[in-house]
């Protein structure tokens, strides 16, 4: 079996922002060689997302509405973790809701994807720089 892994950082200069990822997935798989196995790609901190969605601007629109009625940055004293001195308690809550990993089935050496899928970095608390890992396993 072969293992790769990579960490890929990002610095999303707003507090909130997607991203598409997948061309760099798709260079990291190229890089590993594998064939036949499973990608994995997780953001390595409490504040961001990694997703599978479509990459249509009305869409990312609507999960920023959708995501701000759920849990909305203000008032701040609307979180009890903001009493810790921190602003952000709006984003663990939106992290949680976009979920933190994805998982890619790889065959022939591409990612299988269904139809419009892509691979998207969900940022809630940016400004600073962050990173996800890629780990890809299987055989060449
Ligand atoms: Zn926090």
């Amino acid at each position: 079996m072969k293992s790769y892994r990579k960490e890929i950082w990002f610095d999303v200069p707003g507090r909130r922002g997607f991203i598409n990822i997948t061309q760099q997935v798709s260079e990291c798989l190229r890089e590993s060689g594998i064939q036949e196995g499973l990608c994995l790609v997780n953001a390595m901190h409490i504040t961001a997302s990694v997703f599978i969605n479509d990459d249509e601007s009305g869409l990312h629109n609507d999960f920023e509405r959708w995501l701000e009625q759920l849990a909305p940055h203000e008032p701040l004293s609307l979180y009890q973790h903001n009493l810790t001195g921190e602003d952000n308690g709006d984003a663990h809550l939106k992290r949680t809701l976009m979920g933190r990993e994805v998982i890619v089935a790889i065959t022939e050496g591409r990612l299988d994807f269904g139809p419009w899928e892509q691979i998207f970095y969900g940022e809630f608390d940016g400004r600073r720089r962050k990173r996800v890992l890629v780990k890809i396993i299987g055989s060449a």
